[in-house]
């Protein structure tokens, strides 16, 4: 069985002699594809046996059987194990991340659709009415040409209150998920939203973009809060800064969800059934026929 994850080595089935099934695990928000470069892709996904995405509302209209898998986190990888309070102001200390006010964080790719424009006019909004910093971490992934220069252009952003930071380092986004006030998860657009079952996963509040696969983590006002707007995110920010027995409240339904929902074990029982499937249909039709 092969499995083939995202557009970019999608073509690699037209190179290798297929002896079982493979399978194309789609991570990608399809609601609304570019429809030329969807209609150029459509041949090739046509070779898979099938594929997997995220939502059921990602369907496309293609003959290849399609399944949704809801992805999922380790609980005990080093971006989600437990750590302690040294821990966690080892790693902030060691960056030089000031925790004297209360943190709001937003970890993401340096990306448009994560919208970090955004959340920085929210957390400008909001830091007239509470004391507090906001920190923005992120990478650039190797195959986006424009996340260099969205860096670059947040850069300017910066002030004594906005930190803006790119380490690749696993630990500091567990000590950030853990010790911010608030998580923040301003996407636009968005397939599923790792960053936000990570956060909810240490029992953290999310504030998360009303779109994609944040809408089936976040139930709005009982776990987190679903925005669609500067002024909202800056609102749910104040909100939740003011009032710790609500942060404490959400943040334990937070982390109750994930351990419902999005942990491995579920992951790992859908892929089991899809390969038992696979598994009868070749042991069939390796069966000698008489
Ligand atoms: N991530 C990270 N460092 C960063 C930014 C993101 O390790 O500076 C990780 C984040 O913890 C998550 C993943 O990258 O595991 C992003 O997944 P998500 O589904 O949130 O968004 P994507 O980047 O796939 O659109």
């Amino acid at each position: 069985m092969v499995i083939i994850h995202d557009p970019q080595p999608l073509p690699m089935i037209k190179h290798y002699k297929k002896n079982g099934p493979w399978i194309w695990r789609c991570h990608i928000d399809l609601t609304n594809p570019n429809k030329e470069l969807w209609n150029y892709l459509v041949p090739t996904v046509e070779k898979y046996d099938a594929v997997i995405l995220s939502l059921k509302e990602y369907a496309q209209n293609i003959k290849t059987p399609q399944l949704f898998f809801m992805p999922a986190i380790d609980p005990f990888k080093i971006k989600n194990r437990e750590m302690s309070e040294e821990e966690i102001k080892e790693r902030l200390d060691h960056y030089g991340i000031p925790t004297d006010l209360p943190l709001v964080v937003q970890i993401s790719r340096f990306d448009r659709w994560k919208d970090p424009q955004g959340v920085i006019e929210a957390f400008k909004l909001a830091r007239k009415e509470v004391d507090c910093t906001f920190l923005l971490l992120g990478n650039v992934a190797t195959d986006d040409p424009e996340g260099s220069d969205l860096f670059e252009s947040l850069l300017d952003c910066r002030e004594e209150r906005i930190i803006i930071l790119s380490h690749q380092d696993s630990a500091l986004v567990n000590a950030l998920q853990r010790r911010a006030a608030v998580v923040v998860q301003k996407s636009i657009r968005e397939g599923f939203g790792l960053t936000v079952t990570e956060a909810m996963w240490k029992g953290t509040p999310v504030i998360g973009g009303n779109v994609g696969g944040i809408r089936y983590q976040i139930e709005d006002g009982v776990n987190g809060f679903l925005v669609s707007s500067v002024e909202e995110t800056a609102g749910r920010i104040v909100r939740l800064i003011k009032d710790q027995k609500l942060r404490e409240e959400m943040g334990r339904r937070a982390k109750e969800t994930v351990r419902k929902k999005f942990l491995l074990n579920r992951y790992l029982e859908e892929y089991l059934d899809l390969f038992g499937a696979f598994e009868t249909i070749y042991r069939l039709t390796a069966l000698p026929k008489f």
